[in-house]
């Protein structure tokens, strides 16, 4: 682990379910390019997932060894990288409960990523825990004073809620934190297979990376494409078109991508030809993940020290955060 003059990352992951296609474009292959040049923290957000995952502990648990391993799989490094598990180092709900004394209701209530989602939760019960999971995220990018945190659009407005908090404790009690500024990936936003407007674990509309070759096929058959295009010879929509979007971020033959999508929209070519080769890329950019995921499947004590390891690492660094805090906020009093 390095660490001394770099500036830090901070980001993560609710283990809710293995990593998708969406989180390798709008977040992953960003962690993995920046360990070189950051002291880069990534955490395994398991507080945050019991918001709305409280009576899935089972999958909790699970995910947490599937995040892991993901990770290990695309390349994050733990000898350069800190991997966290949050619940391990519990500084991270001290400082949220602390950071909620400073953040004004209205910030949630304003917040149009979190207004999304809890409309989702409506219909099950919306619990506290939940609601303020956007200030139990700053803590999380507080507690190792990150610069940066990269990730998928759905998330800028929390890291501009981080800006505000930062600036509330630095006014009041000194320059403590640096602003952090976000960095969102190579596709901002990757639809779902459904066509829905994200892909995303709890929607049921992901192609994973852990994904055999059978399963990718069939869900590509399966894809949402251009809905007013009944014939082959019918002139094709690209825009919407999930497809596309997925040509577009992992098909790496680029003549092959543009001469599809000018058959497409002369109505040259059908929708099954253009997934086929869609499968076929895909299953070229996942297989290297695949054949590294294997490896650490039977190596988990692999898995395990780079998270156990990591998460020492993330105490200290909490500890010390934490005691600069509770001696600028006052909260010593012997
Ligand atoms: P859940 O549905 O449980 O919230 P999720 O799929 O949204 O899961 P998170 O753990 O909430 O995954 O997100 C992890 C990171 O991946 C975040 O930075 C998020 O912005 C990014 N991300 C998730 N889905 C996508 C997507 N479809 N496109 C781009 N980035 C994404
Ligand atoms: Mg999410």
């Amino acid at each position: 682990m390095t660490s001394g003059s770099k500036k830090r990352i901070l980001t993560g992951i609710r283990p809710t379910g293995a990593l998708h296609l969406g989180h390798y474009v709008g977040a992953l292959e960003n962690w993995v390019r920046l360990q070189d040049e950051y002291d880069c923290f990534f955490l395994i957000a398991d507080y945050q997932a019991l918001g709305d995952h409280l009576d899935d502990i089972e999958g909790i648990r699970r995910s947490v060894i599937d995040v892991g391993l993901d990770w290990l799989a695309v390349g994050l490094d733990p000898e350069m990288s800190t991997f966290v598990i949050q619940s391990h180092v519990p500084e991270h709900a001290e400082l949220a409960m602390l950071l909620s004394m400073l953040t004004p209701l209205g910030m949630l209530e304003r917040n149009p990523t979190l207004k999304a989602e809890t409309d989702q939760l409506e219909t099950r019960s919306l619990s506290v825990g939940f609601y303020t999971y956007p200030v139990s995220q700053v803590a999380d990018i507080l507690l190792p004073k990150a610069h940066l945190v990269p990730v998928g659009e759905d998330q800028l407005p929390h890291i501009e809620m981080t800006r505000e908090i930062v600036r509330r404790f630095n006014n009041r009690y000194g320059e403590l934190f640096p602003e952090p500024q976000s960095l969102v990936g190579r596709v901002a936003r990757l639809p779902g297979t459904d066509g829905q407007a994200k892909m995303s674990k709890s929607i049921g509309n992901a192609i994973y990376l852990s994904d055999d070759e059978d399963t990718v096929n069939r869900k590509v058959r399966g894809m949402y494409t251009d809905p007013t295009r009944l014939r082959a010879t019918d002139p094709g929509h690209l825009e919407g078109n999930p497809v596309f979007d997925y040509h577009d971020a992992f098909n790496s033959d680029k003549a092959e991508v543009e001469e599809l999508k000018t058959r497409y929209r002369a109505g040259t070519v059908g929708d099954v030809e253009v997934k086929q080769r869609l499968a076929v890329a895909l299953n070229n950019f996942l297989e290297p993940i695949r054949e590294k995921r294997a490896y650490y499947e039977e190596h988990p004590d692999q898995v395990r020290e780079a998270l156990m390891e990591g998460t020492r690492h993330a105490k200290q660094v909490a500890e010390a955060t934490m005691a600069e805090v509770r001696e600028r906020m006052g909260i010593t009093y012997f």
